[in-house]
């Protein structure tokens, strides 16, 4: 049987962890010294896309997509992710998540990364600013028997929908939903008081990448980000690449709703893991800054986030102020009880044993994690100088995909 002995920042000291087939089965505290850190892999529920690839493809040719971006998470210690079907016409909506519903089925090893699959869109806010970069064309009122068909399509995989609570039919489509056992986010909204109370007693249970996705101006005591962020029932994910939210403002953010019901996510796109360049994405250039930034060429204005779970991980240390272990928290403890899931991804006997083994580096007085090994389900799918690294190709492969 298989024994990690490594430091948990999240229980503090050096612990043996055993594991025999896909659990974790014992777990004791041990006088060893190592300098490896362990905790329970990091959870993106928000992934659109990364290393070239976005979840949607496809097309016949790009059949790889949900395991390639698997394997490319892995490298960075993210062994659990929530792929991202966002806005676009139902058809293109439906073939998406038949697509990852048919990989899922037939290529264990990368369903065992992917609990679940996240719906952002189509059901937001219409207004400019809350609707973020969703094509207005196909932003649309909730419709049960659509989402019915997204569903199906998907084998019944769609864990997390992110829908605008003041829309017509949001409150009973939110209340549907919950009662199907699907958990119901709030995002790219414009909500009010009102309705926030509405979707909360309905049963939403987080706010989507917060402080994102509005308007670039707001009320300054009465608007949607204050009001959510001061909502004690629910969670918030913020976006902690460090370009989508300044320092002040994760680190207030975060501090107002709380350790315990706060996610990091990366909201990472095809670009993610990219390097730096100018890329022709759609219609659409966009540049990767070396900073990691992504913009649409020639602008200031943002094109998705081209950071992994990791360096949001380390971000929100340095930026919020955070310990270690909250930060670890916040990125897999989390989201995993937001999503039902913490009986499976935990450091505790009866939890599958899906880990992160890393080794803790300054940089410049920057947190800095350098992943050793990544575990998924009991089976090590990641070892540093060890496991060939994905090959980035050079420029994205679907050059029609929308972003
Ligand atoms: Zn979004």
């Amino acid at each position: 049987m298989p024994v990690i002995s490594a430091n948990v920042p999240l229980l503090g000291g050096v612990h043996d962890i055993v594991i025999d087939g896909r659990d974790i089965v014992r777990m004791e505290p041990s006088r060893r010294a190592t300098d490896l850190r362990v905790g329970p892999t990091l959870f993106d529920i928000q992934v659109n896309g990364f290393a070239g690839r976005t979840c949607r493809m496809a097309a016949a040719d790009r059949e790889d997509a949900l395991s390639w971006i698997a394997r490319a998470m892995r490298e960075f210690g993210v062994g659990w992710w929530l792929p991202t079907i966002t806005t676009a016409s139902a058809e293109d909506m439906e073939a998406a998540f038949r697509h990852c519903g048919r990989i899922l089925d037939r290529d264990p090893q990368t369903a065992a990364s992917i609990p679940g699959l996240h719906l952002e869109g189509p059901y937001i806010s219409p207004v400019d600013g809350p609707r973020g970069a969703h094509h207005p064309a196909h932003v649309r009122p909730p419709d049960w028997d659509e989402f019915q068909r997204f569903q199906e399509a998907s084998g019944g995989r769609i864990r997390l929908v992110t829908v605008a609570p003041e829309i017509e039919g949001a409150i009973p489509f939110i209340e549907r939903c919950v009662r199907a056992g699907t958990v119901v986010a709030m995002g790219h909204t414009n909500l009010n008081r009102d309705s926030l109370r509405d979707a909360v007693a309905a049963g939403a249970t987080l706010s989507t990448h917060l402080g994102n996705g509005a308007h670039d101006t707001l009320q300054r005591h009465n608007n949607y980000i204050w009001y959510q962020l001061a909502c004690r029932q629910t969670f918030a994910s913020f976006i902690a690449d460090g370009h989508h939210l300044p320092q002040e403002c994760l680190y207030s953010m975060i501090r107002a709703k709380g350790v315990d019901r706060s996610i990091l996510v990366s909201d990472t796109v095809l670009l993610g893991g990219m390097p730096p360049g100018v890329y022709q994405v759609g219609d659409h250039q966009v540049e990767k800054m070396p900073e990691g930034r992504i913009v649409l060429s020639g602008t200031p204005n943002l094109a998705g986030s081209g950071s992994n779970l990791l360096e949001c991980t380390a971000n929100a240390m340095q930026l919020a102020r955070l310990e270690e272990a909250e930060a670890w928290q916040l990125a897999s403890l989390n989201p995993a009880r937001l999503l039902g899931l913490e009986h499976r991804l935990g450091l505790e006997p009866g939890c599958e044993a899906s880990l992160t083994l890393y080794r803790m580096h300054e940089h410049a007085g920057t947190p800095c994690f350098e992943v050793v090994e990544t575990w998924v389900a009991g089976q090590l799918v990641y070892k540093a100088g060890v496991t060939a690294r994905l090959r980035l190709p050079e420029t994205p492969l679907d050059a029609a995909m929308p972003i």
